[in-house]
C-alpha cells in the first residue's frame, strides 16, 4: 500500500502527541500545551490603537478616532479589525509552534482567548477563514485559518461559512514581501464561490498573525463579492 509523505507525516505527529506528554509554552510544565492560566497571561494588543486597523497610535493622546492612514482610505472591504495578542514574547512562540512545528494543541486557547476581542457591536453572524492553498495544507497537514476559525466560531456561537470565498491562485508567503509587493501579491487571489446558501450579514475574517493587512484586506474584498454585507476580521496576534 503507498501512503502519501503528507499522510505520514500526520501520523507521525499525532503518535507523538500520544506518546509524549505536552509541555506548555510558556510555563515549561507538563499536562497541556497552554495552560488556561498561561493563556491569561500573554501580552494583550491592547493600548492606544486606532479602532478601525488596530495600529499603535502615537504616544501621546491623541483625539482622533482614526490613525491617519486609515482616516484617508476609504472602506472597500475591511471595516475594522482586532488582534488578541501582540505577536511578540510568548504569544509569538505559542503560534510559531503551532503553524510550523504542528503543534495544534495550542490553536484552541489560542483561538478561544481571541475570541473575546471581537467587539459586541459588530454582532458578527458567521466566521470565515482565509482560504489556504491546498499544497500548502499538504504540505503541512492542516489548515490552520480552518482550526482557528472552528474555535472561534465556537466562542462566538455562530456558524463558520468557509464556503463562500477561495484562493484562486497560489500566492506567495507575505512575511518575503515588502509592503508593496505584500498588496500585488495578495491582489485578485482570493474569489468568491458560487453555489452556496445566503450569504451573511457580517462576517468575521481570521487569520493567524496580521502584519499589513494586504491578505485580509484582500479576502474581505471576495467576501463582499460573495453578498456579505460587512466584513470585519480577527487575528490572533498582530505585528506591531
Ligand atoms: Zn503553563
Ligand atoms: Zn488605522
Amino acid at each position: 500500500m503507498l501512503v502519501r509523505p503528507a499522510v505520514w507525516s500526520a501520523l507521525r505527529r499525532e503518535l507523538a502527541e500520544f506518546l509524549l506528554p505536552q509541555r506548555c509554552v510558556a510555563c515549561g510544565a507538563f499536562g497541556a500545551a497552554l495552560h488556561p492560566d498561561c493563556v491569561e497571561r500573554l501580552e494583550l494588543a491592547d493600548g492606544s490603537r486606532c479602532p478601525r486597523c488596530w495600529g499603535l497610535h502615537p504616544a501621546e493622546p491623541s483625539p482622533m478616532p482614526m490613525c491617519p492612514r486609515c482616516t484617508r482610505r476609504p472602506v472597500l472591504g475591511l471595516e475594522a479589525r482586532r488582534a488578541a495578542f501582540r505577536f511578540d514574547g510568548v504569544a509569538r512562540r505559542a503560534i510559531l509552534e503551532a503553524k510550523f512545528r504542528g503543534v495544534t494543541a495550542l490553536f484552541p486557547p489560542l483561538a478561544q482567548a481571541s475570541a473575546r476581542a471581537v467587539p459586541a457591536a459588530w454582532e458578527v453572524d458567521s466566521v470565515v477563514p482565509v482560504p489556504l492553498h491546498a499544497a500548502r495544507r499538504r504540505e503541512r497537514g492542516f489548515d490552520q485559518g480552518a482550526l482557528i476559525a472552528a474555535h472561534v466560531a465556537e466562542t462566538l456561537g455562530v456558524p463558520v461559512r468557509r464556503e463562500l470565498i477561495e484562493l484562486v491562485r497560489r500566492t506567495r508567503p507575505q512575511a518575503s514581501l515588502g509592503r508593496a509587493d505584500r498588496t500585488l501579491n495578495v491582489a485578485g487571489a482570493f474569489g468568491p464561490r458560487r453555489g452556496h446558501g445566503a450569504p451573511p450579514a457580517r462576517a468575521l475574517l481570521v487569520d493567524d498573525v496580521v502584519t499589513t493587512g494586504e491578505t485580509l484586506e484582500a479576502a474581505a474584498g471576495a467576501l463582499r463579492a460573495a453578498g456579505v454585507e460587512r466584513v470585519f476580521a480577527l487575528a490572533l496576534a498582530v505585528e506591531d
